[in-house]
């Protein structure tokens, strides 16, 4: 798993307003068409004010919950990583559609961890509870670890945001042995003033789950926990994310939580409880799946997650 300790999930998402022409082409479509159809229904590149995540009942992913071809069958291995790390930004994209805009990424876990069990798990106040200080992450069947494609994925998605301006900040960039805790980690997205920030994961469930969630945070008001400004924020966030990744991948909405809407809120992610500004996970999809680990390992897939990503981010905070 991705984290460790209960996953309570204790209030199942509402399913948010959906058009009737979204469930009707949604119910007619085989998973295979289903980004298209929600795509077709709620998308447009240029952001729409009426706010919807993917639609789609369970029934209709079910079975196939996530289209398009893998670059290659079963647990392939990883293919070339992302481009390097930007340079500070270009003067010139200041003047792009997000300047003045803060990003926070971060990258889930750190592919150090695993020799610093002892450091990371110490535990931390998440409000909520003592939590461990970070995990280990999960990984495909054939090794490739969720650090490594959360980081990947991240230089994507900062290439993308820069490009349009954007001041983008990485939580971690392979540049610590472990960590940062996620306490921490939530500290620098508040310390930055970020205007939004993204949690990027993969998921470790069984073989045969399939597709993204975006994990919004709950109401909490424990301790030095106080999520309930960013509650609603935060939700739009998560919403405009998880259509735009269903369009940039064609991934389905996960078929194992969120009840077929692709989002999922949760009360015990300290990274989450301890944010003061807007913030979502997104577990891109799951590791060890097969077809699912072969879109996670391939650059072309990734490309996409991160282009889906940073077009839900773009999109809210065009508003
Ligand atoms: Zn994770």
């Amino acid at each position: 798993m991705s984290y460790t300790g209960p996953d309570p999930d204790p209030s199942p998402p509402r399913r948010f307003p959906r058009g009737p022409l979204t469930v009707a082409v949604a119910a007619l479509l085989p998973g295979a068409l289903l980004g298209w159809a929600v795509y077709q229904a709620v998308g447009s590149p240029g952001g729409s004010a009426d706010v919807r995540g993917p639609a789609g009942p369970a029934s209709a992913t079910a079975g196939n919950p996530t289209a398009g071809t893998p670059a290659a069958a079963g647990d392939a291995k990883p293919d070339a990583p992302s481009p390097a790390p930007s340079g500070p930004a270009d003067p010139s994209a200041a003047a792009g559609p997000l300047a003045g805009r803060v990003v926070v990424i971060d990258p889930g876990h750190n592919p150090g961890n695993a020799r610093h069990t002892a450091e990371i798990d110490r535990k931390v106040d998440i409000g909520t509870r003592r939590k461990e200080c970070d995990t280990t992450g999960t990984s495909t069947n054939a090794g490739y670890a969720e650090a490594r494609f959360t980081l990947d994925v991240a230089h994507r998605l900062r290439h993308l945001l820069e490009e349009q301006g954007a001041t983008v900040e990485l939580t971690q960039d392979g540049d610590r042995p472990y960590g940062p805790c996620i306490d921490e980690r939530a500290r620098i997205g508040n310390a930055a003033h970020a205007d939004a920030v993204v949690s990027i994961h993969a998921d470790g469930s069984a073989s045969g789950n399939r597709g993204f969630h975006v994990i919004l945070p709950a109401a909490v008001h424990a301790g030095a926990a106080d999520t309930r400004a960013i509650v609603g924020p935060s939700r739009v966030l998560g919403e405009r994310i998880a259509g735009s990744f269903v369009r940039a991948t064609g991934s389905a909405p996960a078929n194992y939580v969120g009840d077929g809407t692709g989002l999922v809120t949760r009360e015990d992610l300290g990274g989450l409880n301890l944010s003061t500004v807007p913030k979502v996970f997104i577990e891109c999809g799951n590791m060890r799946d097969s077809k699912d680990a072969a879109l996670l390992t391939s650059g072309a897939w990734r490309q996409k997650a991160a282009q889906g990503i940073s077009e839900g981010i773009a999109g809210y905070l065009r508003g």
